[in-house]
């Protein structure tokens, strides 16, 4: 194998990005970003394993120069570069099976990176950062493997002007600040797909709420901290209510991260979610959202995907933990919104499979709601506890893992005791919109 080999590209929905060659147990990144002219300085440290006999590993790195490579502690020559792919070629091929250790030393100017849905990756705020790298854009910012089903364990040095709050995936073990600049140090042991790894920067205040029973870090600009408050106020409860509906949750804390700038959407990351300032209007406005990205971290996060093709998995349960929340709070019910939305499915042109829905409508909303009806109307087919039992069943089988369409569906069907292969092949497989009758 050369080049990157039909048979081990990473995702059809993501060509030429991401790997089943090898895959990442850890990814230690020791990275000096400087705002002010927007350079970024790192070394990486990613612990693999070759899954077949590797003659070149390939990572994903967009526009960032490597300029050192260690293969175990080995200096290696053979290395090449073009505007999104590193390739490195040790001096013999590394046996299948066998765990190698890479050190790159890279840097540059980071930004975001094309795509299909937009520019993702790394990306400069009015005074900050964000990395918003779904679904391939993580390459802007560290060389990786970018496809969602290589989980691997995180931690995250980054040191920048004292002024800042720097917050990445996982748990704050370090701070130190030395001659005006602070080194922060996240650990994420959870098995994270490199999409969820993240660092945000920006002039944030920091709070910490330890009332409920997962604690809550939230980094913010001060102005918007009475809104935030407000908004923010039944999250504890939102976390008792989907551990309830949904199984424990699957990370130690949780995040929440307001930027200064508007965002056209709020985002999920492992363990954390980032909104823009227009998401807060101390008027509860984004509780939905709110609701979505949280349900996330048990619906995508958790229980990853393997492949782009099951988004319906990450968003129709996302969307879904929505309307149980709105019910939850006294809102609209979760069956009003289902016929709501149904109708309006049936206003919209129905040409869109969501089990296949393409990598350019792979978020087209009609794949959350639609995905969130396939869940509503499988409610209905099996009863509230077979159903609930099938959610709680789902989250803790496949936790800090990855999973398909097809394991749910047997699942689902272990939980009904009759077959579903037909109710699931009309929601999934086909575009029409099933009849209620
Ligand atoms: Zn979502």
């Amino acid at each position: 194998m050369t080049g990157r080999g039909v048979a081990f590209s990473g995702d059809p929905y993501t060509p030429g990005i991401g790997t089943w060659s090898y895959r990442v147990h850890s990814y230690d990144l020791e990275l000096d970003y400087r705002i002010e002219t927007n350079r970024l300085d790192g070394v990486a440290r990613i612990s693999g394993e070759a899954v077949v006999d590797l003659p070149a590993i390939l990572l994903d790195l967009s526009k960032l120069k490597a300029t050192k490579v260690r293969l175990d502690g080995r200096r290696l020559q053979r290395i090449t570069q073009n505007t999104h792919t590193l390739t490195v070629r040790p001096d013999a091929p590394i046996p299948a099976g066998t765990r190698f250790e890479l050190e790159i030393e890279y840097g540059g100017r980071p930004g975001p990176r094309r795509s299909a849905w937009g520019p993702i990756g790394w990306e400069e705020l009015a005074d900050g950062v964000l990395t918003a790298s779904q679904p391939s854009g993580s390459s802007t910012w560290f060389p990786c493997n970018d496809r969602p089903g290589d989980k691997a364990s995180y931690r995250i040095r980054l040191t920048a002007d004292q002024d800042y709050t720097v917050v990445c995936s996982g748990t704050l073990t370090e701070q130190r600040t030395r001659s005006g600049r602070t080194t922060w140090v996240y650990d994420q042991p959870r098995p994270t797909a490199a999409y969820l790894a993240t660092v945000q920067i920006g002039q944030y205040l920091r709070r910490t709420d330890d009332s409920g029973a997962v604690p809550v870090d939230y980094a913010f600009p001060a102005e918007l901290e009475g809104r935030l408050r407000a908004d923010f106020s039944p999250l504890p409860h939102m976390l008792d209510f989907f551990a309830r509906e949904f199984g424990p949750y699957p990370f130690d804390r949780y995040g929440v991260v307001v930027t200064a700038d508007e965002l056209e959407i709020p985002l999920e990351a492992q363990a954390m979610a980032i909104f823009g300032a227009n998401h807060v209007d101390g008027a509860g406005g984004s509780e939905r959202l709110i609701a979505h990205e949280l349900a996330h971290q048990w619906f995508g996060n958790s229980v990853g995907v393997a492949a782009w093709k099951d988004i319906w998995l990450n968003e129709g349960f996302a969307c879904y933990a929505e309307w149980l929340w709105s019910e939850e709070r006294g809102g609209s019910p979760a069956a009003q919104l289902a016929q709501e939305h149904y109708l309006r499915l049936r206003q919209a042109p129905q040409d869109l499979v969501i089990g296949e829905p393409g990598a350019a409508s792979m978020f087209d909303d009609r794949v959350y709601k639609r995905g969130a009806l396939t869940l509503h109307f499988l409610r209905a087919e099996i009863g509230d506890p077979a159903f609930f039992a099938l959610l709680q069943a789902w989250t803790s089988e496949h936790a800090h893992s990855t999973s398909d369409t097809a394991a749910f569906v047997a699942l689902a069907e272990e939980h009904a005791g009759h077959p579903l292969a037909a109710f699931f092949d009309a929601w999934l497989n086909h575009p029409a919109l099933p009849s209620l009758a």
